[in-house]
């Protein structure tokens, strides 16, 4: 069962099996749910990703948003499928009931994501940065502001934004500089400028809520003085009349991919009359805004992973119909008057596809395994079990965020690869592909950003507290590996990468103590594909333990050949990409100190 874009029974096969939704509805927190309607949820989602979102993928990308007038013109199915996305509840499925949302696991939140995603990435981020936005609203906001603004929102009436970006201030937010001025009417004036804002302008809803960071006149330097503001596109006016509230939209940033994603550059404040209201307390913006980046960090894991998977469907689909070449014979020798082959018997072709499968699967499977953390620790019923889930999520969510955005880039080009010279031309979508998942490892927090986070702060955090539970998991995982013979090889080798990474991360950590703090930190990024590497392979291990123990119970819910393609693909994984951490470990650990600031000899 699949669309061109996705493999459902996959996705199916981690939602309820390997991720364990039946362990979800059973909790109190979800009880007013079960398995199958959630299942119909995930199969009405995919039924409106093939009609709604599908067929406009490559129009999109061929009829970019454009800066037209003062504003942002964007594709007319945009709009349809923020209507439709939000009668399907899509903007209220991960809310609780009692703020009148739906309650559904963000198991299953994520999943309808990834799904919408493979479908068409140019279209779901306008209803995620909606709900981000709302939900922020929900968390911290008064009274009075989710009065105004969450029916709206959540009813995909009117679309929210997240602006913490500026020309100075883009990895380091502590330089914001937008300010905000205390008015006596109960609200501050605006001033600044936002750029690179995702969904900052469109024609589709009558207002846009834009959720912007600003620094309050007086407030301390750096990230101490950030504050957090609702600054509506328009406001409503005495007389009960929506006005401009003085945001402006200066530019459509045009962009190598997602292009019908609008990245917009907007004023506020140009004429001295755009007004701000404040979210929770001043000056605490950013921690308020850290609680949206992390969704929104799993959202873009999410995002890559369901482009990589969409790619890998593409190129298998190529490979499986293109003929060229013939079979090299054990002599060594081609029978040139035999028929051409597809290309999918070539090793090298081969080589690439599972390539791309172990690095989609594993991707998907590790933001699944996350948001799985999220339900866990929305339903924990005491302190220290919420602290458990807590602690994971903050160290698995750098990884989630960059893994797939990594090596979705690596795998999505070896797609390329495989259509050849057609790969590289836009008569096949490849090429559209390869261009919109590049993004997603500079937004939200570039690679290099995401791996300080890791290695800076969420490995010594609590002494390493939350790389010891991730490792607990783990190493829980090997347990239940060992009892199945096949897989005992794997759950050793496991466990061999597990005491490298443990040994790399005690010599970085030397440094540390040493107050080295530069050298420390110098070769995150290559930490941070050592720890994806070995996560990943932990998702391999877990999906290879419910594929055999399905096969020996000879489950019906999908073939033999389905099991037998997940145990192939966990030891491809550990034959071809395991061994990279040996290297990766080598570099880590070697005394030189070759990339410190220094005399530029470049
Ligand atoms: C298409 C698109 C959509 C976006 N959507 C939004 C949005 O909706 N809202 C929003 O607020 N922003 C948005 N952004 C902004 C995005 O989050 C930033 O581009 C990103 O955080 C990087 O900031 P920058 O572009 O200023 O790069 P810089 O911060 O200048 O970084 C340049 C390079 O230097 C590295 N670097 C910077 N500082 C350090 C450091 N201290 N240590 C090590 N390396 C460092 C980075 O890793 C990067 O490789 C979007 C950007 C794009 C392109």
């Amino acid at each position: 069962m699949g669309a061109a874009f996705l493999d459902m029974d996959t996705m199916k096969f981690l939602v309820n099996h390997v991720h364990c939704l039946n362990e979800l509805v059973t909790s109190e927190r979800y009880a007013h749910h079960d398995t199958e309607s959630l299942n119909l949820f995930l199969d009405a989602v995919l039924d409106f990703a093939e009609t709604s979102l599908y067929p406009y993928f490559r129009e999109m990308d061929a009829n970019p948003a454009h800066w037209d007038s003062g504003t942002i013109a964007t594709h007319e199915q945009i709009g349809e499928v923020i209507r439709k996305g939000a009668e399907l509840g899509l903007l209220v499925a991960p809310i609780d009931e009692q703020d009148g949302g739906l309650q559904v696991p963000f198991t299953i939140h994520t999943a309808a994501n990834a799904i919408l995603e493979s479908a068409n990435n140019h279209v779901p981020g306008y209803l995620g940065l909606t709900l981000g936005a709302a939900e922020l609203i929900l968390r911290f906001g008064s009274e009075a502001l989710r009065e105004t603004y969450l029916s709206k929102m959540l009813g995909g009436e009117w679309c929210g934004t997240m602006c913490l970006t500026e020309p100075q201030a883009g990895s380091s937010l502590s330089d914001v500089q937008t300010g905000a001025w205390p008015d006596p009417g109960g609200y501050y004036r605006i001033k600044g400028q936002k750029i690179f804002i995702s969904g900052g302008d469109h024609q589709h809803t009558d207002n846009i809520v834009h959720l912007v960071l600003a620094r309050i006149s007086g407030a301390p330097a750096g990230t101490k003085g950030i504050s957090l503001f609702v600054v509506p596109k328009r406001r409503l006016a005495e007389d009960g009349a929506m006005i401009s509230n003085d945001v402006s939209t200066a530019g459509d940033f045009q962009k190598m991919g997602q292009r019908g994603y609008c990245t917009t550059h907007l004023m506020f404040g140009e004429n001295d009359d755009c007004r701000g209201w404040l979210v929770g307390a001043a000056n605490h913006g950013l921690s308020y805004m850290f609680q949206m980046m992390n969704g929104a960090r799993i959202a873009v894991g999410r995002g890559a992973a369901a482009i990589a998977v969409a790619a890998y469907q593409a190129s298998l689909a190529y490979a499986r119909e293109r003929l060229q070449g013939r079979p090299i014979e054990n002599s060594g020798k081609k029978d040139v008057q035999a028929e051409q082959v597809p290309i999918i018997q070539h090793p090298d072709v081969r080589r690439m596809l599972y390539l791309q499968k172990v690095i989609t699967e594993g991707s998907m499977s590790l933001v699944l395994q996350t948001a799985y953390y999220v339900d866990r620790m929305r339903m924990a019923t005491d302190l220290e079990e919420r602290n458990k889930y807590h602690l994971l999520l903050e160290i698995l969510t750098p990884v989630c965020k960059t893994y797939p955005s990594e090596k979705g880039i690596e795998a999505v080009s070896n797609g390329l690869q495989v259509l050849g010279g057609y790969g590289y031309c836009d008569d096949y979508v490849l090429q559209q592909y390869y261009r919109d998942i590049r993004i997603f490892a500079i937004y939200e927090g570039t690679t290099g950003i995401q791996s300080l986070d890791l290695l800076g702060r969420k490995l010594p955090m609590q002494d390493g507290k939350a790389y010891q539970l991730l490792i607990s998991e783990m190493q829980h995982t090997i347990r239940e590996a060992n009892n199945l013979q096949p897989l005992i090889s794997y759950s050793e080798e496991l466990n061999n990468q597990i005491k490298r990474l443990h040994s790399v991360s005690m010599h970085l950590l030397e440094y540390a103590r040493k107050n080295e703090y530069e050298r420390y930190l110098a070769d995150a990024n290559l930490y941070m594909d050592l720890f994806g590497t070995v996560v990943v392979g932990w998702q391999w291990l877990k999906m290879a333990i419910i594929a055999f123990q399905k096969q020996q119970e000879k489950a019906v819910q999908y073939s033999d050949a389905f099991y037998q393609s997940k145990i192939h693909a966990l030891s491809w994984y550990y034959k071809y990409e395991m061994p990279r951490t040996t290297a990766l470990a080598v570099i880590l650990t070697n005394p030189q100190a070759l990339t410190l600031p220094g005399p530029d000899n470049f």
